[in-house]
């Protein structure tokens, strides 16, 4: 009898993701589109589906157990207010540079000029956020309702409102606070078991986009998505390891092999949400950050801190400028950064939310909004791409504030640590 050979859970993900898309491919290419709908939807769907329903499942509750525990041992809300600056500071500097970078890299390589291409579907602008309305609405006016909706800024200001009344409390808080360890133990153990059918999920998420993606559409748009990606690359390997160096001095090739399981899952689902119990597992298990720094820094960045997307909008905006013949002005560019950023504060990071802030940020340097429906079908490749460099850059900033707050253990970080397996 053949061994199977013993793969930890990233070694089985990465298998998963070949498998998925050489048999998406094998089956755009060879079976009558009639028998690939059907594979797609008794086989890809519920697989994907079920995964994604999983993880999103945890989502609410890890957070909100995770981030009061987390409060509560740092205690007071001097620190908290250190440790959110630090980790603000990060996110609104990386999405800054992100936006420069894409706006500066479409600009020199022009990848909409002389193209005229077919408007795909109509989309509609949405209106410009209030940041006044953004703030206060972090406030709920029913905790439940919050969780329910599984608004983020919600659920983090409940859990840290929660946690600063425990560490107060003391002694009459205890039970409480033994409760919710309990209860934290018990979601980390789900995370886990729910990760045992990642590789499952990754194969059917993967294998739906290819079997569905027709190879055609991308052709007139490869100068484009070229950009995209080539800049989000250098986004990740030159922002992200100076970040790393400069500011921690931590490793920057280890820490790319440490995010690698949170990478794929982000590729995967599109939603730096879904992943988030992944990412949180992935900043303690193989990062070594501290519960108190990731419990807060990751759901607030699931939430706010989007540098694919910010680099996606910067790109996006210069190119459907270039296909309507349009010129941007220094004024432009600045509204452009202004806009992208102040939109991913308020977006939740789910499949296909940075078109939707695109249109904000086109209504307002006056690009017709009709510009979307040119890239929208290749968006979801790109999607992928983009939430895969969100999450990366959710877990630098982690890194860089917990190893500057003393809350990371280096011998985890440099693999000295026993890893993230499955069925060990
Ligand atoms: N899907 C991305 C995320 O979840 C957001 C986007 O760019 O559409 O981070």
């Amino acid at each position: 009898m053949p061994r199977i050979p013993k793969l930890g859970l990233t070694g089985w993900i990465m298998v998963a993701l070949a498998a998925g898309l050489v048999c998406g491919l094998l089956q755009y290419l060879l079976l009558p589109e009639a028998v690939n709908a059907g594979i797609i939807r008794w086989v890809h769907d519920p697989l994907g589906d079920i995964f994604l329903n999983g993880i999103r499942m945890l989502v609410v509750p890890l957070v909100l157990v995770s981030l009061t525990l987390g409060t509560a041992a740092i205690g007071d809300l001097r620190k908290l207010g250190r440790i959110g600056g630090k980790v603000m500071g990060l996110y609104l500097g990386t999405t800054a540079v992100a936006i420069t970078l894409g706006y500066g890299l479409a600009k020199l390589f022009h990848p909409g000029r002389g193209l005229s291409l077919p408007v795909e579907a109509a989309f509609e602008a949405k209106s410009k956020p209030f940041i006044m309305d953004i703030i206060v609405d972090i406030v709920p006016t029913n905790p439940f309702l919050g969780m329910v909706e599984g608004k983020m800024l919600q659920v983090i200001f409940i859990a840290i409102l929660a946690g600063l009344s425990i560490a107060s409390l003391g002694d009459k808080a205890a039970p409480v606070k033994r409760g919710l360890e309990s209860l934290d133990a018990i979601i980390q153990k789900m995370v886990w078991f729910v990760m045992m059918f990642a590789p499952f999920g990754v194969f059917g998420l993967l294998a739906k986009v290819v079997a569905s993606e027709g190879i055609e559409v991308f052709i007139p748009l490869i100068k484009y998505m070229g950009t995209i990606l080539g800049g989000m690359g250098l986004h990740v390997l030159v922002t992200y390891s100076l970040v790393l160096i400069v500011f921690a001095k931590l490793n920057p090739v280890r820490f790319f092999l440490n995010a690698w399981p949170a990478v794929v899952v982000a590729f995967s689902t599109a939603s730096s949400n879904a992943t988030l119990p992944v990412t949180m597992r992935v900043s303690e298990e193989r990062m070594g950050t501290d519960e108190s720094i990731h419990s807060f820094t990751l759901p607030l960045g699931a939430t706010v801190n989007m540098d694919g997307t910010a680099f996606m909008q910067g790109c996006a905006t210069v190119f459907i400028a270039e296909v309507y013949g349009i010129p941007l002005s220094t004024g432009d560019f600045l509204t452009v950064v202004l806009m992208a950023t102040l939109a991913s504060i308020g977006t939740a990071g789910v499949p296909g939310a940075g078109l939707i802030m695109l249109s904000m940020v086109l209504h307002e340097v006056g690009l017709p909004i009709e510009g979307i429906g040119i890239i929208l079908g290749v968006d979801r490749v790109l999607d992928m791409c983009r939430t895969a460099v969100n999450v990366c850059g959710d877990l630098a900033a982690t890194a860089v504030v917990s190893k500057s707050e003393g809350a990371l253990n280096q011998a985890t970080y440099d693999h000295e640590s026993p890893r993230m397996t499955v069925g060990s």
